[in-house]
């Protein structure tokens, strides 16, 4: 027998109606690149949306045509969101950090049909478009005043001069709910660059578990900061959610410095932010700085990479915000886990507690995992074994764009290329990607937990630990290390720091220090580079 209830399909242009008809007066404030504060609210970035809809209409676009963006965290990144995705279009976020020769290629790729970029990528664009094959339309996102003459590039429009002409009224497409609705690369750190391909439904169930109470508990009362890019796996879900349930949305454009961020934070009266961990240490060296406290921010989603314990210590005990230690991965849309206490863990005495939160949390409902061992088999959730982090559910993907047929999934589940623990209680904690994993006379050292040590440290700014070759050993880590500006730390102070903190054959062998760690366009630590940089380093005898 079936259900009696009404069938309708879950679509992105839903989201935007619901905001625009229920939080239509609810505020999204943006620093544009111009240095400005820019107001609008849900009602207007519908209305635009649909002037967005209107423009690509008129210029034929076809549904599941490209329409790809090479923009800030801001609104009319944000009226892209809704407009290309809500007409049937492919939004296509391009990451600017990558290499202009790697955005050539993955805009080739994914067959782009139209480029909307900030004017601050404007030297990108002039430097990539006769090497961008598919491309039609570029698009500046700007007033038409602001548009440069001799830009270079053909047929260059303004954004405002382009879909300002249009009419704001427009008939969503009633799209079938698995229609693709977006695109985003992985960060390709090995090899080409992979899209995951997402579809109105896989996004629009995301958007509902990211909402969620033990997730981001995000509401119309909220007024959210995502740091984490519009560029990369879609904010982390953020701008959907909040359409979904009617929050304040502010964008920091391009001014990510600590001292622009908490402007921000405290004018707009911000009681979520989310972001990467490099950016929060910008943000708290200037609170420290400056003696500055937070008024209003209670929440930060902290994920992208493992977040130290010193960083989750810090908001806590300094500040009273609470930190979300969330994990996931583009082909996860992205959200996996993230890491909130059950009511059994509020009476834990705080050092207690601290062991949890450090990890990278509970599967969020949707999100099935396991770990596996070399031979496939499932292992103990006992926090202790090891294994190959396996996944499943409706916003993972089962195959990569234009690599259908080769799917990835091993007997269903997505195999992510991480190393993690599962405690009784079902907290997954991340030891290291598989590749990054350093196996030292037969036992597994976590090198995120020799990292997390030392960024403890007082005079450290960042730390990564990588396995190098040992003639007895196999590999033993070693600790490359960045101080902090003026310190005088020494490789004996650091290793010293850890007795007792570890076991003594977990402690690095060496330190080395450096001036910068090499980073990846999505602010995580690129190993590979910093083993191709230590290539003629050897282990001390
Ligand atoms: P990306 O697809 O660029 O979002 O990168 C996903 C990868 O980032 C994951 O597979 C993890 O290796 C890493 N990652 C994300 N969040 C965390 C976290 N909270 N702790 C440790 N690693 C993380």
């Amino acid at each position: 027998m079936l259900g009696l209830m009404q069938q309708q399909n879950l679509l992105i242009s839903d989201m935007i109606e619901f905001a625009e008809k229920h939080h239509g007066d609810t505020d999204i404030v943006s620093r544009r690149v111009e240095g400005d504060i820019h107001r609008s609210n849900w009602a207007t970035i519908a209305a635009r949306s649909r002037q967005v809809a209107n423009a690509l209409d008129q210029w034929k676009l076809g549904v599941g045509e490209r329409v790809a963006t090479l923009a800030w965290n801001g609104y009319r990144h944000l009226e892209l969101y809704f407009g290309v995705s809500g007409s049937g279009r492919v939004l296509h976020t391009l990451n600017p950090r990558l290499h202009p020769e790697q955005i050539v290629w993955i805009a080739n790729h994914a067959e782009d049909s139209v480029l909307c970029f900030d004017m601050t990528f404007l030297p990108i664009v002039q430097k990539i478009h006769q090497d961008c094959t598919t491309i039609k339309h570029w698009v500046a996102l700007c007033d038409a005043d602001k548009l440069p003459a001799d830009s270079g590039i053909p047929g260059l429009l303004s954004y405002e001069a382009w879909m300002g002409k249009q009419a704001n009224t427009y008939a969503w497409p009633a799209l079938d709910e698995n229609t693709a609705s977006c695109m985003c690369y992985t960060s390709g750190t090995t090899g080409n660059p992979k899209a995951a391909l997402y579809s109105h439904r896989s996004t629009l169930l995301h958007a509902y578990a990211c909402a969620l109470p033990d997730v981001m508990c995000l509401s119309a009362r909220d007024s959210i900061l995502p740091v984490v890019p519009m560029f990369h796996v879609n904010a982390w879900g953020i701008p959907y959610s909040a359409a979904m349930v009617g929050a304040k949305l502010v964008f920091p454009g391009a001014a990510l410095d600590g001292k622009s961020v908490y402007e921000l934070l405290e004018a707009e009266k911000v009681t979520l932010a989310a972001g990467v961990p490099t950016v929060w240490q910008m943000l708290l060296g200037h609170l420290k700085a400056g003696g500055l406290r937070f008024n209003y921010l209670k929440r930060t989603v902290i994920g992208g990479s493992a977040c130290p314990p010193a960083m989750i210590q810090a908001f806590n005990d300094d500040y009273g915000v609470e930190v979300l230690h969330a994990w996931g991965m583009t082909e996860l849309s992205p959200l996996g886990t993230l890491c909130t206490l059950k009511n059994k863990h509020l009476e834990l005495p705080k050092d207690e507690q601290m062991k949890i939160r450090l990890k990278q949390g509970r599967a969020i409902f949707g999100i099935d995992f396991k770990i596996i061992d070399d031979q496939g088999k499932e292992q103990p959730n006992d926090g202790k074994a090891y294994g190959d982090l396996l996944v499943k559910g409706p916003w993972v993907i089962r195959e990569y764009y234009k690599q259908e047929g080769a799917s990835p999934l091993v007997d269903g589940w997505f195999p992510t290329g991480d190393v993690a623990t599962v405690d009784p209680e079902g907290f997954m904690q991340i030891t290291d990607r598989s590749k990054d994993v350093i196996k030292s006379g037969g036992e597994w050292i976590s090198s995120i937990d020799v990292e997390n040590i030392a960024m403890a440290h007082a005079d450290v700014t960042m730390a990564a630990c990588i396995g190098m070759a040992h003639p007895k050993w196999d590999e033993r880590p070693v600790v490359v290390v960045v101080k902090k500006p003026g310190s005088a730390v020494t490789r004996e102070d650091l290793l010293k720091f850890y007795e007792g903190k570890i076991a003594k054959w977990q402690i690095p062998d060496d330190v080395v220090f450096v001036e910068a760690i090499p980073l990846g366009a999505t602010g995580k630590m690129l190993k590979t580079r910093l083993r191709e940089q230590l290539s003629d380093y050897r282990l001390p005898a």
